[in-house]
This record gives structure tokens, sequence and C-alpha cells, in this order.
């Protein structure tokens, strides 16, 4: 690439701190993936703990497994692990279930704290899942739900919930959790913080920042496989009050007594629903081993070194009609960069067939995730030159990458 050579990105990699974390990912060789924000890659211990988890503690040992294997404690175990990546202290975060799931959980029991109040406010541009479960709280318990933008929020005397997603999945964009948590209590509100593209890649203090819940996927930047299982912080200034919508028998004070009414567990124990996904999880605990030793100031300033060299070769694709949608400032940006074409669906499947992974939002953008436990400096270098290659030579336009249906959303 004419304006920045190839040298300047191996250079970046030979000071890079965090190259040691790349051999603890099985990427495929060739491979530049850009996708670890919707299903992050796979950690090179994942196989093994999965394995054995099916032919000893499964075939083996059977329910025995539940103790003798510690399957009952691991919502809680993996949830501390997790816990320590966002700035919880033990005993606040609980692993299970779906993103979606948790939403509910947390929107409902969130409202609940504040049952004087009638308004629930959420971002318009909030993944739609985070809207329709707003929605789908709001008529069930009579408030009102209002779309805001974040970053002109006002929140009136009424509100009793104010819920964001850390940052945009669309534009990358990264909300200032400080200050709208801040604003929020300032209201007399409780606010309900997304982590989906925030937990692995930016150092997140829910303690610090006096949150007061919030969920998370594991399966983008914190690898934990397909359909991997959510997480839900509670603070724990809230959790005796926190009045769970979702009263399964393994959130029970005793949960084998097996009769009478349903009292919550102490603590955090009271997220737990039914039964766990014991494989997904026993994937998850393993994934987070990726993390041992790793400096989180380490991994947000390699993930703002690493958009900040896309942003400047993307810069110089002006001309082929690329402009840059995520904010420049790195306090502004979360760890992808998405790039906006006429064309971006054409763009993202030539890229494909180049073995450069990214995705297409409609209608036009092109995203960029940006892992940085597992991608280097040069990578985003061949990335963005195959991009340069195809915009010059058109590529692109070829009828076998013409747009023939829409891409799955996360
Ligand atoms: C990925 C993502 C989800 C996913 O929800 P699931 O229930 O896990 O499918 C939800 N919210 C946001 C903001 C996301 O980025």
């Amino acid at each position: 690439m004419a304006h920045l050579d190839r040298a300047v990105a191996e250079e970046q990699d030979a000071r890079d701190p965090l190259a040691f974390a790349r051999e603890r990912f099985s990427v495929p060789e060739g491979l530049i993936y850009l996708d670890g924000n919707s299903l992050g890659a796979l950690p090179s211990g994942v196989r093994a703990a999965v394995l054995d988890a099916v032919e000893r503690q499964w075939g083996q040992d059977l329910i025995g497994s539940w103790n003798g294997n510690g399957w009952w404690t691991l919502p809680e175990r993996v949830g501390d692990r997790i816990g320590a990546l966002v700035g919880a202290a033990p005993g606040q975060v609980l692993c299970g279930d779906s993103t979606s799931v948790q939403l509910f959980q947390a929107l409902t029991a969130a409202a609940r704290l504040r049952p004087d109040r009638r308004t629930l406010l959420t971002d318009a541009a909030n993944f739609p899942t985070d809207q329709y479960l707003s929605d789908a709280v709001g008529r069930l318990l009579g408030l009102e739900v209002r779309r805001v933008d974040p970053a002109d929020l006002e929140v009136g005397p009424d509100v009793a919930v104010v819920t964001l997603s850390a940052v945009d999945y669309r534009t990358g964009r990264l909300w200032d959790l400080e200050a709208i948590t801040r604003q929020v209590h300032a209201a007399g509100a409780v606010v309900v913080w997304d982590l989906c593209h925030a937990a692995g890649v930016l150092p997140v203090d829910l303690d610090g920042l006096g949150a007061d819940a919030a969920v998370g996927c594991t399966y983008k930047y914190l690898n934990g496989g397909p359909g991997a299982p959510a997480w839900l912080y509670l603070a724990r200034r809230h959790q005796r009050a926190a009045d769970l919508p979702l009263t399964g028998w393994m959130g029970r004070a005793d949960p084998f007594g097996l009769a009478g009414a349903y009292t919550p567990a102490e603590g955090m124990a009271r997220a737990r629903i039914g039964t766990p996904p014991v494989l997904s999880m026993v994937a998850v605990e393993a994934a987070l081993e990726v993390w041992d030793g790793v400096d989180p100031a380490a991994v947000r300033a390699k993930s703002l070194a690493l958009g900040e060299l896309l942003i400047t070769l993307a810069d110089g694709l002006r001309a082929h009609g690329l402009t840059v949608v995520t904010p420049r400032e790195g306090r502004h940006r979360g760890s992808q960069v998405s790039l906006r074409h006429a064309r971006a669906y054409e763009l993202s499947q030539a890229l494909i067939a180049r073995g450069v992974v990214g995705d297409f939002r409609a209608p036009d953008l092109l995203r960029l995730g940006l892992a940085p436990l597992y991608l280097s400096y040069t990578d985003v270098w061949d990335a963005m030159h195959a991009l340069e290659e195809i915009l010059t030579t058109k590529e692109h336009e070829a009828p076998q990458y013409r747009r023939s249906q829409t891409s799955v959303v996360t």
C-alpha cells in the first residue's frame, strides 16, 4: 500500500507484548479472522476440556459428576472468572442461559427496584434483542419504553431503568460508561449495561462504576464457542431485593427440598434457573484460561493500535468510496472498525474468498472486529491490502458476490 509500508506493521508485531497469546488459539492457517466480535476463535485448551467432560465425566462418572467433577458449581465458578474480566468482585456474576434470557432477568429485576416509576429507556440503535426484550418487559410491567440516543440522554424523574450497550454493535462506538452511570444514578434510576461487545476487549470496572446490573455473552471476545451461555451481573447491594422473574428450582434456597413455595437462595445463586448446559459451560471455563497472565491494559492498548492502523489504511481508500464510520478518538471506540461502502456486502464476500473474514451489516457496513489476543498488525495490513486489491480490480463486482440473502446478525 503506497501510503503505509507493510514493514510498519511488521515492526509493531515485533514489539507486541501480547504476541505470545496467539499460540493459545487454533486459528486456521492462512485465515485472517476479523469476526471475533461475532464468534470468537477456538482456544486451544477447549477441545481437551470438552472431550474430558464427555468421555470421563459423563461417560464414566455419570451422575456423580454433579459433585465429583464440579458441575453443580459451574455457573458461579465460571461467573466469578468472567467477573474478574469486568471488574466484579466474586459472588456477583452468574453464568447461564442466553444473553436474551439474562436481559429479561436483569431488566425485570431492575424495574422492580423502582416500582413507583413507569419508564424504561433504551437506545434506538441497540441490538434488536435488547430492544425486543425492553418492549416485552415494558408490556409485562406496564412501563412506557422510550428509545433514545445515548449521545443526548436525558433521564427524567419517571425513569426506572436505563439499558444500553456499552459498544454500538454496528458502528463500534463506545459510550462513556462512567458518565452515563453517574447521570442515571443522579436521576434516581438504575442502569443495566449490555457488555456483549465490551467484555474481553475493554477494561470495564462494574464495581468501580457502581453499576446496578449487567449482561454479556461469552461467544464473542470471550471465545466460549457457538451458543455458549451468557452471564448476569447483579451488584451485591441489590441481590437481596432483586425480584428475578425466572424462578427455577436451581435458584431456590433449598433446591433439593423439591416442594413448597419458592424462596430465593442467598446471594447470586438466586439467579440460577434450571439445569445449566454443562458441556458448553465447560468449554467457556477452558476458554477463559487464555486470559491467564494477560494484562487488560495491554489488550486495550493493542485493540486501539490495531484500530488506528486499520483506520489509517482505510483512509487511503477513500477515493474508492470507502468511509470510516467508527469514531476515530480512542475513548469513543470499542474493538471493531466499521467501514461504509455502497457495495459493502459484495466487498465482504470478495474478502472471504481471499481468506479475510469480516462481516456485513445492512445496509452498507463492512464490520471488522479486532481481537487483540489472536490478531497481528500484519493481519490487519494484509486484510486491508486485500481490500485495496479488490477495490482496484473491481473483483467484488463479479456475479458470484451478488447479494442473494441477508446475513445473520450478532
Ligand atoms: C451478541 C449480542 C446479543 C446476543 O444475544 P443472544 O441472546 O446471545 O443471542 C445481545 N445483545 C447484544 C448487544 C449483542 O451484541
